[in-house]
């Protein structure tokens, strides 16, 4: 029986060279084929001259890369944010979102097709859960940026960038956040392979504090994320200050109850010496009021802390709208009196549903 071929995409560095030098080849030719795929955005077994005949042979029979095709784009009409409905093999899809604002071009990927966290006003939540993504198929996100990046001339709303790499021709993908469809920390370990893909220094070379890892309150995945050294930041989603309001939109807290995720968070941040960005989705007279934001300064007293509020993108599914522009500032300002550090986040890309599923859903 012929064996399924490997997604390129899936391996580290050094799995690539154990499987080539379990073919007989020299590591030399993996670290060729891994500059010209990192480096160059090659996919062409015809477009690698520097590989020998023999090794290409083989490396076509048994390496794939795992291609995402676009089911569907929309580009934002302030055309700074541009979201991909991406296929997989099996034909379900996931959503990737490029945002490119001065000085900074992130891409916002998905870690899981649908989400088992159910949080009630989110569309991916609503959708439910399908599968987790394999690390190829994380990674394969950022390369369909990256892809997009390579043919798109310097922007004039684009800082120059600072490096004289092979990337410095193009505008390059500087950060990625986890933070599309899935819960990142219920598939850790596709999620930090990947992660340390996008990190290697010899490919796409990520920088440390580059990649965001957003989570609902997975505590196991945090506590073992405080023990291990990866120099991602941490996003945990807090929108409830108290147990019952936070269970009422997360449901996943009756599992990982509120003190039981402060816990996790305190031990976080005093392992790893990092802060820990809470995120706060504003929804109009849910959790928006003054008593909410003594409640969330009465309980982050103390940590190394940011909350970043963003208001809420309104989905289907939700019967609830977005708190406006001058609850957020009273909002944060009641934050700052509690010495915590916090941002509004802008509602880019509203028009094409920039909220994490609303795409996927709506196919
Ligand atoms: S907000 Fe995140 S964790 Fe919650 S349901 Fe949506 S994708 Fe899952």
């Amino acid at each position: 029986m012929a064996s399924v071929p490997t997604n390129f995409y899936d391996l580290t560095r050094d799995a690539l060279v154990t499987l080539t030098t379990s073919w007989g080849f020299s590591p030399v030719h993996a670290l060729r084929l891994w500059a010209y795929v990192y480096l160059s955005g090659q996919e062409s077994w015809a477009n690698m001259p520097d590989l020998p005949a023999r090794f290409r042979a083989k490396a076509e029979n048994e390496i794939t890369f795992g291609r995402l095709n676009v089911a569907t784009e929309q580009l934002s009409n302030d055309g700074f944010t541009h979201k991909y409905l991406l296929s997989l093999t099996d034909q379900r899809r996931i959503e990737t979102v490029l945002m490119r604002y001065t000085g900074r071009v992130t891409a916002c990927i998905s870690s899981q097709v649908g989400c088992a966290m159910g949080c009630v006003f989110c569309a991916t939540g609503q959708m439910g859960f399908i599968r987790h993504l394999t690390p190829g198929e994380i990674v394969a996100q950022a390369m369909h940026v990256d892809a997009i990046l390579r043919g798109t001339p310097k922007g004039a709303a684009l800082a120059e960038p600072k490096s004289s790499s092979p990337h410095s021709r193009h505008e390059r993908l500087r950060n990625i956040v986890l933070m599309g469809m899935g819960e990142p920390l219920h598939n850790y370990d596709s999620v930090m392979t990947a992660i340390d893909i996008l990190r290697d220094p010899t490919g796409l070379a990520l920088g440390a504090k580059k990649i965001t890892l957003s989570t609902v309150g997975v505590v196991p995945g945090i506590i073992r994320l405080a023990d291990e050294a990866r120099p991602v930041h941490l996003a945990v989603s807090l929108h409830g200050a108290t147990q019952e309001e936070r269970a009422a939109l997360v449901p996943v807290a009756k599992k990982w109850p509120l003190a039981e995720l402060m816990d996790a968070c305190r031990y976080y941040i005093q392992k790893r010496e990092r802060r820990i960005f809470y995120e706060w989705t504003l929804i109009e007279g849910k959790n928006d009021s003054a008593e909410n934001a003594h409640a969330v300064g009465r309980l982050l007293h103390g940590q190394l802390a940011q909350v970043n509020l963003i208001p809420l993108n309104p989905t289907a599914g939700y019967d609830g709208g977005p708190t406006g522009r001058e609850a957020a500032h009273r909002f944060q300002k009641i934050l700052s009196e509690h010495g915590l550090p916090s941002t509004v986040r802008q509602r880019r890309g509203i028009d094409i549903a920039a909220g994490c599923g609303q795409l996927a859903t709506a196919r």
